[in-house]
């Protein structure tokens, strides 16, 4: 591991409250589902991504750890819980995501739904951003349902070029992912769209300049770059440690791309510093 992806765990009486908060409410996160490597600096600052709609994914990705397998239906709690949750943490911004839910006929996007407006309706002035699945075969009827707990950024990864999807994604379909991000956009002209890519997992310069240009092309505003790091030991191996360097080196070409809001580092994440105009 290069001297730049050494991190210090977590910590810390506000690490500590994070964890007993969750915990107390029953609540899953990408943070500990992912094995994200900022869980230390995230927690420890207050912040976290929840994970809704269950810890077990309808889709195996090669580069995730969350479980996959037959979900259980979705808690009609959660809601409530991650309302409780906010609350508690007295959060100012929400980054909320799920599994992929293939077996429900609207992917879950109601459920989403249902979070943001208990959510709201606690807290009027808490801002949300959601990083969404697919919704493979329900992108229209889902975009119609979030419509309704308008206003939040909206976002979908890509995760990777498309030459790398069979390896890393096979339930996944780049064009699709890019339709999910434009239908969205068209819908809500005025939301910010938002994407995400792992480097080091094979991809040629080429590959991700011409996924960034994809992006532009359907409006997307917002784009964060980081490391992949193998998550678990099942996952794909590590094919590059990109040098931080060359992710500030990205970081001005997605600028100079058009792209509005650009966070690429090493450790960077669709949720990590997501607050941060
Ligand atoms: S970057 Fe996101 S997933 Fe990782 S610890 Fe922070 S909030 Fe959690």
């Amino acid at each position: 591991m290069p001297q730049w992806l050494k991190r210090r765990i977590g910590e810390g009486e506000t690490f500590m409250q994070t964890h007993q908060t969750l915990h107390e409410l029953g609540l899953e996160t990408i943070c500990t589902n992912a094995n994200c490597p900022n869980k230390g600096d995230c927690w420890s600052r207050g912040t976290a991504t929840v994970l809704i709609l269950g810890n077990i994914c309808t889709r195996n990705c090669r580069f995730c750890s969350v479980g996959h397998g037959r979900p259980l239906p979705p808690d009609a709690t959660e809601p409530l819980r991650v309302a409780a949750m906010a609350n508690k943490m007295g959060l100012k911004y929400l980054v909320i995501t799920s599994v992929d839910r293939d077996d429900l006929k609207d992917g879950g996007a109601a459920h989403f739904r249902d979070v943001i407006q208990q959510c709201r309706n606690e807290i009027p002035s808490l801002e949300f951003e959601l990083l969404v699945p697919d919704f493979r075969d329900c992108q229209e009827e889902a975009i119609a349902i979030l419509g309704e707990a308008l206003p939040f950024i909206f976002g979908h990864n890509i995760e990777t070029v498309p030459a790398l999807y069979s390896k890393a994604r096979p339930g996944g379909d780049y064009r699709r992912s890019l339709d999910l991000l434009e239908k969205a956009k068209k819908a809500w002209p005025r939301t910010q769209t938002k994407s995400s890519l792992m480097l080091g997992l094979g991809e040629t310069d080429e590959h991700l300049m011409h996924v960034l240009k994809d992006l532009r092309a359907i409006g997307c505003d917002r784009l964060s770059l980081g490391q992949y790091l193998k998550p678990s030991k099942e996952s794909l191996e590590v094919e590059e440690f990109v040098t931080p360097e060359k992710f500030e080196w990205w970081r001005q070409q997605a600028l100079a791309l058009g792209f509005s809001w650009v966070q690429s580092s090493p450790f960077t994440r669709s949720s990590y510093h997501a607050e941060e105009k």
